[in-house]
């Protein structure tokens, strides 16, 4: 029996190449050579690698016409084109059918790209008709939408290793479909989701099987790049995350065990190893174990360490975050999402402002680069309060991510809105804007993200000076400084923002000047990542 497991290709106004090792799908692979080695396992990547191409806008994102108006290539530039990241669909099925399995399994991560995994199931179907297993994240939040479609055969939500191993099982055998956990599946014209069971305790389960790809398939700054995960799930509940539709109870590998992954992974040539966990330093004296036997085992600057998917500032302090530097860590990604207590409270976010601003403080001691993710956009949010945090963090020594809200399937704040449909899916992705209240319109949301924007291109700047001083005499070669820097004049001078397009000046007629005025005249300072002070 030949299983073909896949990442199928998406479409989005941009894609985030550094984080695509399809490291789920070779957790599988390896489960399945550990579990049932009489089946062939291969995994096929259909998005890395294979380029992009412009493609029309769908109807559903037509509203944001008007947000995107042009091609834009100043320092705050937002979106314009809509690609397809990946193989064209119908060349991936052919590939597909080449190999000739018996089952396939298609991977959705993201809510907002499920129907490009239905479209690729949709050709596959024509040309090679065996059973497709739909799974991942996606699926884990709204399992029986995906076991809908007429071309997915089975979804299996949850953890996946042992759900697919019985269902693999069951088609090698009497297929008592009823008897696999976690398991979807269509019977006489019916629906069936089984109650979910246990997977393999973490410890039985074999490292992750990434024999289809090269080293270098996955790189970070032209080293190989290894994803590394050692925990699954999270023990906070905040409202806006999903985490705990896949992962219900959180999960933590030993230390020992985790260290001899990196020490193989090393040994194979990886440099980069990016944790990819949910909540990596929930039990902080384990993260300092590991830590400390890494100091031991690897020689100092060879080696480098990411936590791409952000750390959980609740769960640091000092001496973590000494030993952190000295292994590797340079980034921290540190998910503030707002300043202001009573919506943390109202997020159910354990985390407070005072932690965030001691780990701030001993990260810019240590010399981190840093960046702080705030939500833009939560329903209980008002435009002041998301002000009062971008100000908070224009005034801290970190680069800010805005993540602008969507509804996450799967979600407890999800669940306060009314059922969410397809369309609602599709459109689970910040770059949509989707989401409006009776406190704040898109052209709020617009606004402050571009405003965001502004704060960062400000904080390159390695000087102290002020606003004023650095429009008006700041010279420099770099041709995308000068853009900014006169875009920033003419918003001051004429209310009005500019995109740059390469050749003209194109007002963006959805940025709310107010939004801008309101933000600058309660600023008094913008920080740099150094340190250095922007007066306004
Ligand atoms: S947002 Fe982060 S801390 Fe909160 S539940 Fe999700 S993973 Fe955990």
């Amino acid at each position: 029996m030949k299983l073909i497991l896949i990442q199928p290709p998406i479409q989005d106004f941009y894609e985030t190449k550094i984080r695509l090792q399809p490291i789920g799908l070779a957790y599988l692979k390896a489960a399945i050579k550990k579990f049932l080695p009489n089946i062939t396992v291969k995994i096929l990547d259909f998005h890395q690698n294979f380029g992009r191409k412009t493609i029309s806008l769908p109807s559903e994102l037509n509203y944001l016409r008007e947000f995107y108006p042009c091609p834009d290539i100043s320092p705050f530039c937002t979106f314009y084109h809509y690609y397809h990241f990946g193989a064209d669909f119908k060349q991936a099925a052919e590939k597909i059918a080449q190999e000739n399995p018996d089952i396939i399994g298609i991977s959705i991560l993201f809510s907002s790209y499920f129907r490009e995994a239905l479209t690729l199931a949709k050709e596959i179907k024509k040309v090679c008709p065996v059973p497709i297993i739909a799974g991942g994240s996606h699926v884990s939040a709204e399992p029986l939408s995906i076991l809908q479609s007429p071309w997915i055969d089975f979804v299996i939500y949850g953890e996946g290793e042992k759900p697919l191993i019985e269902l693999l099982k069951q088609f090698q055998g009497n297929k008592q479909f009823e008897q696999v956990p976690n398991l979807g599946f269509k019977k006489n014209n019916k629906f069936f989701l089984n109650p979910k069971k246990p997977n393999y305790p973490f410890e039985e389960l074999p490292l992750p099987d990434l024999s289809d790809f090269s080293l270098n398939n996955y790189q970070f700054q032209k080293k190989p790049l290894y994803f590394i995960t050692t925990s699954r799930g999270c023990p906070h509940q905040c409202t806006f995350c999903s985490a705990k539709s896949t992962f219900p109870i959180y999960k933590k590998r030993s230390v020992e065990n985790i260290l001899e992954e990196i020490k193989i992974r090393y040994k194979q040539g990886y440099r980069v190893f990016d944790f990819e966990d949910d909540n990596l330093t929930f039990f902080i004296d384990d993260m300092k174990k590991l830590c400390k036997l890494i100091i031991k085992e690897f020689p100092q600057n060879k080696i480098r360490f990411l936590a791409m998917n952000g750390i959980s500032y609740l769960h640091l302090d000092n001496d973590l975050l000494l030993l952190m530097k000295k292994i590797g860590f340079t980034d921290l990604n540190l998910s503030l999402v707002s300043s202001d207590e009573s919506v943390l409270r109202s997020c159910h976010r354990p985390h407070t402002v005072k932690k965030f601003t001691q780990i701030i403080q001993t990260g810019f001691k240590l010399k981190f680069n840093m960046t702080a993710y705030q939500i833009l956009g939560l329903p209980h949010e008002s435009i002041s309060s998301m002000l009062t945090t971008l100000i908070f963090l224009a005034r801290q020594p970190v680069l800010i991510g805005p993540s602008i809200f969507y509804l996450a399937p799967g979600s407890k704040i999800a669940c306060q809105f009314s059922p969410l449909k397809e369309k609602d899916f599709f459109l689970a992705r910040s770059s949509a804007m989707a989401i409006e209240t009776k406190h704040f319109s898109r052209e709020d949301i617009y606004s402050l993200f571009i405003c965001t924007r502004i704060i960062n291109f400000l904080k390159q700047f390695d000087i102290n000076t002020s606003l004023n001083n650095l429009l008006l005499s700041h010279k420099t070669s770099n041709k995308r400084i000068n853009i900014g820097l006169e875009i920033l004049r003419k918003l001051i001078y004429e209310k009005k923002l500019h995109a740059y397009t390469g050749k003209q000046f194109v007002e963006l007629k959805k940025f709310k000047w107010e939004i801008f005025y309101k933000l600058f005249s309660r600023l008094k300072f913008i920080t740099s990542k150094t340190g250095q002070k922007i007066f306004i």
